[in-house]
């Protein structure tokens, strides 16, 4: 049977899923001018998501990462979870918001199936929040982690996209944060994207540096499970919260890649900064092309190559991560 390994011996047992290009936060570094629609676009529907995670999951996937754009502003979100948690082989169903409906929606994910939560948290300074996602609503998106960390997920997890002159202060802050937490926080390196050269110029600050405060204060990295996402994990004897740093910069950052994307309209992307996407929609219309669509996919791995190029300025064809589900 085939299965989801490349030329590089590489296996992909995750799935991140975008479930619309829509948005309604103006984060800086992602969708500064808020979200335009091109169109009318139509995103994929209850039936084509179930085509295809049948066909991942048939294929060796066993996690799904709900992403987009916003996927809480899809109205069929519970629906979504559901047929994901209930499609045979699927381990993990999870997902990455901004957390603006978490307060009032985060115990109905969690009944259809959710069992992880990622919550973007930019600041722990309120203002700060404001001025970077372009939405004062800090306070708000807080009593959601609070309400989702009672909820028994198997893990709720911050990020933090690291921006030089905007939050690489506030270690300290985060430190206190994790001391009495059970919770992660996971600090991203700033990537550059097709729409984001200039601010990248400005507030790109590279990971190596929080990477060397972490072990200077004590902080060890743990080992990494083969669905685990791309962070490496720290831990402190003294906190029970985690850390986790996202490097794509970082000299192996690509040869632990265990994961595939899928955008909104249905286009397997082999790589967040690739040069094309491959139309899987077609073959999302029938039961009847299963057996085909696996073959597409696992067909299409074989040209999925060694790295990206951020390292030479080449972003591929992804304008901002909302376009492609980051
Ligand atoms: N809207 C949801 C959210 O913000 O959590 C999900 C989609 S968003 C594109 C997924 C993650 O990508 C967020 O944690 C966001 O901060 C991060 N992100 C977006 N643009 C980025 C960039 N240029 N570099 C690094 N991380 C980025
Ligand atoms: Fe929206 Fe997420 Fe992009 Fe912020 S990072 S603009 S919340 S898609």
């Amino acid at each position: 049977m085939a299965s989801l390994v490349d030329g590089f011996g590489r296996s992909f047992p995750y799935l991140r899923l975008s479930l619309t290009e829509a948005c309604n936060f103006r984060c800086s570094y992602c969708l500064p001018d808020g979200y335009q629609a091109n169109g009318r676009p139509s995103f994929l529907g209850l039936d084509e998501i179930r085509h295809l995670l049948r066909a991942f999951a048939g294929l060796g996937m066993r996690k799904v990462r709900l992403t987009g754009g916003e996927p809480s502003l899809r109205k069929d979100l519970p629906e979504i979870i559901a047929i994901a948690a209930s499609t045979p082989g699927v381990r993990k169903v999870a997902m990455t918001t901004n957390g603006c409906l978490l307060l009032s929606k985060v115990r109905q994910w969690r009944e259809a199936g959710l069992t992880a939560l990622n919550v973007s948290v930019d600041s722990l300074d309120p203002q700060r929040f404001h001025a970077i996602t372009g939405h004062d609503r800090f306070d708000e998106v807080m009593a959601g982690v609070d309400v989702a960390l009672g909820l028994g997920f198997d893990a709720v997890k911050l990020n933090a996209v690291l921006l030089r002159g905007r939050n690489d202060d506030e270690l300290p802050q985060w430190l206190d944060f994790l001391r009495e937490r059970d919770i992660a926080i996971r600090f991203i390196e700033l990537m550059r994207t097709g729409d984001n050269h200039a601010y990248f110029e400005r507030h790109h600050v590279r990971a190596d540096t929080l990477q060397r405060q972490l072990q200077d204060g004590g902080w060890t990295l743990t080992p990494r499970a083969a669905d685990a996402g791309p962070a490496l994990e720290y831990r402190h004897p003294d906190y029970r919260g985690r850390i986790g740093i996202i490097a794509p910069y970082s000299k192996d950052f690509c040869a632990g890649c265990n994961r595939l994307r899928v955008t909104a309209r249905g286009d397997l992307r082999l790589c967040l900064f690739g040069e094309f996407g491959i139309p899987l929609r077609p073959l999302l219309q029938s039961d009847d092309d299963h057996e085909a669509l696996m073959g597409r996919i696992a067909t299409q791995l074989g040209l999925k190559a060694a790295g990206h190029g951020l390292h030479q300025g080449n972003s591929g064809i992804t304008p901002h991560l909302a376009s492609i589900g980051g």
